[in-house]
């Protein structure tokens, strides 16, 4: 039966998951399996982007995927101190961040399949279940719940023309919860073929001073764990603060047995960017190929090495101003971190960020000096808001350019209806329901919606733009789509009132009339989106706003602030 000797398919049984294996074994897609051991932060999500942009430079088509062993159904009811942040799909999928560092390295668009949790595994199973899917049997953790894993994994790599699926699995080798998915990859390799699949193991070497010596053993208990579990490692990728000596290679090689060019050092940089780099030096790349006997090219990595050295050698600095309520938490706003550091870099400049906590505003001459550009994020609830406000009318009195993001456009509207138009304590129905100038308020078809959950407006939405606008100048076109994550809008009673004092709605939403970007007639650079455009900036392809943004920001640090050019 093509080839599948390690299944065993009785014809009668002939379903959908056993057919989506067949179809796997004729396309020979392959497998990576990417796991963490000793501890979190070390970077999986990273190191596992850097892998699939090295096979995509090879002209590979990859696909990246994570699993997330909590029980949450997705991370949108998250809190951002918990979680980071939320990252969002074009097809509206609140999603782990880690799928952003996927998106950002090998620049496609992931969807709702490339992120998975424990609850949406159980969740269906349970459907099923409920639905008499199983005819009577018991539902268990083995089959049933390693089962809908599984087929997770193959029905990604039924996706038109992919190559290799690579998965990480979240968390860290060892946790309770992440045994099912552990226990599915294992069988994954019996079913695939094991020459079909790699498993790599990220791990941490801790350098102890007074020994001076890297400290393999937490690596070793590490890998013994996984081997219980049944997985052998092809590779181990050690997070360690500089490169391994060959000893403690040749140790990790012969206890966990990994030959010893698959023990990969994953060394600490700078920028993050760096890492495929690391890992090709090393031969990561080939090893892989050469392992699963794929056919391709070099990786042609040459306008990564170039972003990467303009980057490492910008001399100049560009100090933006982020005025959030996550400030502290930087993994909350990592998109936007990001697409600032993408946007300074294709300017030939470094980037400083002066973190603004917008609860704790004491002078705002003091808190800002310095800074020539201010981003207000994105954001839920009323702590921070009144700070937000406060920081937007600076910016907007003192000429600074400003990029208002999703709550920070909603903040935007908020202060000039106050200080402009006139509409004292105009407010947004978030912050103060009983507010007699709900400017940001819910659409009236929102408003009897009563469940928390699935009440935003998700994912990406269409935009018109105006030609002639700052937001033109900036896109160069006039139909654009970016990704939403919000329940309130600008309030549409308002817009007349906010146009005629000087505030231009520059980008609408053709099917619901719905406002997308905002701008101010008299000032340099002032805008606003509804949307998030963070989470489609890339390091070769910056985000238009962003790039402009961080322009203005450096040419008003010269003292010649202008509009976008586009
Ligand atoms: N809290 C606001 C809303 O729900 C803004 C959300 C955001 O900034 N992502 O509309």
């Amino acid at each position: 039966m093509i080839g599948i000797t390690s299944v065993n398919v009785e014809k009668s049984k002939l379903d959908f998951y056993h057919l989506l294996i067949i179809i796997n074994h004729v396309k020979q897609v392959k497998f990576i399996f990417v796991t963490g051991g000793v501890l979190s932060s070390l970077g999986k999500g990273i190191a596992t982007a850097s892998i699939g942009l090295l096979l995509k430079s090879r002209g590979l088509k990859v696909t990246l995927q994570k699993f997330d062993p909590y029980i949450n159904v997705d991370p949108g009811t998250m809190s951002p101190f918990q979680h980071g942040e939320v990252f969002v799909t074009d097809d509206g999928a609140e999603t782990d961040l880690d799928l952003g560092h996927y998106e950002r390295f090998i620049d496609v668009s992931l969807s709702q399949d490339n992120n998975l949790t424990a609850g949406q595994i159980y969740n269906a199973v349970i459907e099923k279940e409920r639905r008499g899917d199983y005819l009577g049997k018991t539902v268990q953790v083995v089959p049933h719940i390693t089962d809908e894993i599984k087929e997770r994994v193959w029905r990604l790599a039924n996706r038109d023309g992919v190559d290799v699926v690579i998965t990480e699995i979240g968390g860290t080798v060892g946790d309770i919860e992440g045994l099912p998915f552990l226990e599915a990859i294992r069988q994954f390799g019996l079913e695939a073929g094991r020459e079909n699949v790699i498993y790599v193991h990220l791990t941490l070497i801790p350098y102890i001073k007074a020994a001076r010596e890297f400290k393999t053993k937490p690596t070793q208990h590490s890998v013994r764990e996984l081997r219980a579990i049944g997985i052998q490692p092809d590779f181990i990728l050690c997070r360690s603060e500089s490169r391994l000596p060959r000893s403690a290679k040749e140790k990790i090689s012969l206890f966990c047995n990994v030959p010893y060019e698959q023990v990969i050092d994953a060394v600490d940089v700078d920028n993050i960017y760096e890492i495929p780099l690391v890992f090709h030096e090393q031969h990561l790349d080939d090893l892989i190929v050469r392992r699963l006997k794929i056919e391709c090219h070099d990786p042609d990595l040459s306008e990564w090495r170039r972003f990467v050295e303009r980057a490492n050698n910008a001399k100049e600095e560009v100090n933006i101003a982020v005025c959030g309520k996550y400030v502290n938490l930087r993994d909350a706003y990592k998109s936007i971190i990001e697409a600032l550091h993408h946007a300074a870099t294709a300017n030939g400049v470094r980037l400083k960020i002066n973190w603004i906590e917008t609860d704790e505003i004491t002078d705002l001459d003091q808190d800002l000096k310095g800074s020539s550009g201010i981003l207000v994020p994105g954001g839920f609830g009323v702590r921070g808001i009144e700070g937000k406000i406060a920081v937007i009318e600076y910016a907007r009195r003192k000429q600074i350019p400003f990029f208002g993001i999703c709550l920070g456009l909603q903040c935007a509207v908020i202060e000039f209806a106050r200080h402009v138009c006139g509409l004292e304590d105009a407010n947004s129905a978030e912050f103060d329901p009983e507010t007699r100038y709900p400017v940001i308020d819910f659409m009236p078809e929102q408003r009897d919606l009563k469940r928390y959950g699935g009440t935003m407006r998700l994912g990406a939405w269409p935009c018109r733009i105006t030609p002639g606008s700052l937001a033109w100048r900036c896109y160069g076109q006039e139909l654009i789509h970016e990704r939403h994550r919000h329940r309130y809008e600008v309030n549409n009673e308002y817009r007349d009132t906010l146009a005629q004092a000087g505030m231009v709605f520059s980008g609408i939403n053709p099917d619901r009339n719905l406002v997308e970007i905002i701008e101010l007639k008299d000032h340099p650079f002032f805008i606003g989106t509804q949307f998030h455009p963070e989470f489609k900036s890339r390091p070769l392809r910056p985000h238009p706003i962003f790039f402009h943004f961080v322009k203005n920001a450096i040419e008003k640090a010269k003292g010649h602030p202008g509009k976008a050019h586009s």
